[in-house]
């Protein structure tokens, strides 16, 4: 048996027409003689009526903190719904599926409510389904616990869905449907003639996800890697092949930068040693955050002084550790990390030059950078972020 994971996105299962696109390419996989396993995320985008933000806000904020059995089940609910309309949609096209909740697909979690870890995929009964030529439509992003509770996976939750299933199953490959034609050089939304990345290995597309490229999560890329599945990004809207995502590679050598991408609500701290001295607190700030579970990032370490960046969510609690041990700092708040990705700037020297050059000529400040073999991070401030990714994109000629 070939099966093939087909997972589509919110916005491929939001209307019926994109349902009914969505059924072909199911159809189509089962006229090339796979067994397909859909997966589906909940319908629509944050503020729509099924998305989880929304549901979310049907309770209270301290109903939904402290009854987390109640807010994993609500969260669920999105994607429940859309099994059942996309059962209908491919039974209109005479496909005989069956709808199941993450549980009943065999998805096996701790009890980690909103971001709970699988434990282990009973596939029995995905199996049995498929032997039997039904299709079974999965809810994304849920599982259930040994007890019997339902749970979420947290974010991104249904490409991972998509991704365990698939390993689980042995699939022949995992299909992403979304709203963009596959992994583009740059958002398409920032950069409006970026363009499509035809190959690309799982390992440049987990760095893409990782520094906030939306397009697919990273959890879903790491472990198709390790099951060493092929994922595919496709449109579900169009007929276009997307972006196969292997071990094989770019199949563009010749390009130093591969894409780019960014991560929005940054802030920059600073701690200088001077302002600090007589505090013994100063040499012990990265275990004291690394206790307050807060990651930090750009890490720059000099004798005199401290740089490093932290997201903005986490700014209050970062305030309020600092006046407690009594540590002075300055911040720089709306940042963005702007990533360039590209395994081909190994060994290659000037890249950083070219992308200061870059910056400049549009007047855009640098305030930090890093690298390493594969990647290169500039952080500018956040009013900077298009007109920097547009800048970059035109000097490698993406
Ligand atoms: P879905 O609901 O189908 O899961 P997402 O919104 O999670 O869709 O991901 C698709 C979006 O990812 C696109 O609409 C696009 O704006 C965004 N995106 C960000 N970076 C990239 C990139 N490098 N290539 C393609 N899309 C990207
Ligand atoms: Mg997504």
């Amino acid at each position: 048996m070939k099966i093939i994971i087909q997972k589509f996105g919110g916005t491929s299962v939001s209307t019926k027409e994109r349902r009914s696109m969505a059924a072909e390419k199911v159809l189509a996989a089962q006229k090339q003689g796979y067994s397909p396993v859909v997966v589906v995320s909940a319908m629509g985008r944050k503020g729509e009526p099924y998305a989880t933000d929304t549901l979310l806000s049907l309770i209270d904020a301290n109903f939904k903190n402290t009854n987390l059995i109640a807010s994993d089940l609500l969260m669920s609910c999105g994607e429940v719904i859309s099994t059942v309309v996309m059962s209908d949609e491919l039974n209109n096209n005479n496909l005989e599926c069956i709808p199941l909740l993450g549980g009943q697909a065999g998805i096996i979690t701790d009890e980690n409510f909103s971001k709970a870890d699988v434990l282990r995929i009973d596939t029995d009964r995905l199996l049995d389904l498929l032997k039997g030529n039904k299709i079974p439509i999965v809810a994304g992003f849920q599982g259930i616990s040994e007890k019997g509770f339902i749970t979420t996976l947290g974010r991104g939750g249904s490409d991972t869905t998509a991704a365990l299933l698939g390993a689980a199953v042995k699939a022949e490959k995992i299909e992403i449907y979304t709203d963009v034609d596959g992994i583009m050089t740059a958002d398409p939304r920032i950069v409006k003639n970026a363009s499509l990345i035809e190959k690309i290995s799982y390992n440049e597309v987990f760095q893409f996800a990782e520094q906030g490229a939306k397009v697919i999560h990273p959890r879903a890329v790491e472990i198709a890697a390790k099951a060493n599945i092929p994922l595919v990004i496709k449109n579900t809207l169009n007929n276009c092949d997307g972006t196969i995502i292997n071990n094989t590679g770019s199949s563009d050598c010749t390009n130093i930068i591969t894409g780019i991408t960014h991560m929005s609500n940054r802030t920059q701290i600073s701690i200088l040693l001077s302002n600090n001295a007589n505090n013994d607190e100063y040499h012990n700030i990265f275990s004291i955050l690394a206790n307050n579970n807060i990651s930090i990032d750009l890490i720059n370490v000099f004798p005199k002084e401290n740089i490093f960046t932290i997201d903005a969510d986490k700014k209050d609690k970062f305030d309020f550790i600092m006046k407690n041990l009594n540590l002075i700092y300055t911040s720089e708040d709306n940042c963005s990390k702007i990533s360039l990705i590209g395994s081909g700037m190994r060994g290659v020297p000037g890249v950083m030059a070219r992308i200061l050059k870059a910056l400049a000529k549009e007047k855009i400040e640098v305030l930090q950078t890093a690298d390493s073999h594969t990647t290169i991070w500039c952080l500018v401030k956040s009013k900077f972020t298009i007109a920097a990714i547009n800048a970059l994109h035109n000097e490698f000629n993406l």
